[in-house]
């Protein structure tokens, strides 16, 4: 069984490559929860559904969340209605959410929360949130004189990641504990991949998890990740903003010293062949390849030179 790490579209993308390379049953993925909000009545978990809309082939490619072909009545109510409608989910989007909601008002868990929904989706993976507890990211950043703690969402969708960030923490995580399954399936995997995710926002909140780090340091699968730096930029997202917050360098090298206690191996892309040494340094086995991930074939031949490393790392 190979376990993922996994934040949004990164995670999503490197999945459905993933998924044509081994069975998706066996993958069992664990999903970010840290981007979570509650807006409009509904529980919206972006990563979680990201993934399962990519995988069934739904995702709305363009806009890069959501679902392809969704309308926007709902939306448009409420900003007739005087609503600032800064979050935007789309109809069906919203009766994902609403579902989502009203289980766990029922007092369905979330994990069984995201298994329904990925079912309902035709999703062969096993998708579980990192944990089933409440927790949100918290971006602290500098306002005036001052400085002042942002939703994530706030910080990312509602004002564009302008903010200068001093630092990020996941609010809730003291007191969270892995969803059922998360460190059976860690201590079980014949391989655990990190996605490349965001190291800050998507796998370190995940990492924030009591016990998540913990188990990756323990487990006697190889631990392999993929940067999701490149030339030391960003594909897409923010990182390049939140890493120095994180005490890291913009490059592969800085993201794999922040998961230098558990990680044994690390992919990175062909145009930073020159930090293999640096990684090699650090006691992780670098693997040099193209891992931009422009189409689902790209994203196979990641998927497969991940695993092969995996592969080669395992005793
Ligand atoms: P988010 O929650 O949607 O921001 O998604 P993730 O945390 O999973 O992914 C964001 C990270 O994925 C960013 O740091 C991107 O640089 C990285 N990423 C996106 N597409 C690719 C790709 O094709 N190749 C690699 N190596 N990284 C990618
Ligand atoms: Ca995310």
């Amino acid at each position: 069984m190979i376990v993922v790490l996994a934040g949004g579209l990164g995670a999503a993308r490197f999945l459905r490559g993933l998924v044509r390379v081994v069975p998706p049953e066996e993958v069992t993925v664990v999903g970010n929860t840290g981007d979570d909000i509650t807006i409009y009545g509904v529980h919206v978990s972006p990563d979680l559904d990201i993934v399962t809309y990519m995988l069934s082939g739904e995702l709305d490619e363009d806009r890069q969340f959501g679902l392809l072909g969704d309308t926007h009545h709902v939306m448009d109510e409420l900003d007739a209605a005087g609503h600032d409608t800064w979050f935007a989910l789309g109809d069906r989007d919203m009766g994902v959410c609403a579902a989502r909601t009203a289980w766990l008002a029922a007092g369905i868990p979330l994990h069984e929360c995201a298994a329904r929904i990925a079912n309902r989706f035709g999703v062969g993976v096993r998708l579980l949130p990192m944990t089933d507890d409440p927790v949100f990211t918290v971006v602290r950043v500098r306002d005036g004189d001052g400085e002042r703690d942002l939703h994530f969402q706030e910080y990312w969708v509602r004002r564009r990641a302008a903010d200068p960030v001093v630092s990020v923490r996941l609010e809730g995580a003291e007191e969270a504990v892995p969803a059922p399954g998360v460190l059976d399936a860690i201590a079980s995997a014949d391989a655990v991949l990190i996605a490349p995710s965001n190291p800050v926002v998507s796998v370190g909140t995940i990492l924030a998890v009591p016990g998540i780090r913990a188990a990756l340091g323990r487990t006697r699968a190889p631990v392999v990740g993929v940067s999701p730096i490149i030339g030391g930029a960003v594909v897409r997202g923010m990182a390049d903003k939140l890493l120095p917050s994180a005490g890291a360098e913009v490059s592969a090298a800085g993201v794999a010293g922040l998961y230098l206690d558990f990680l044994d191996g690390f992919v990175i892309d062909e145009v930073d062949a020159a930090l293999a040494p640096s990684i090699e340094a650090l006691g992780i086995a670098p693997a040099v390849v193209p891992t931009l991930m422009r189409a689902p074939e790209d994203a196979a031949v990641l998927a497969k030179a991940t695993l092969d490393l995996a592969e080669r790392l395992s005793r």
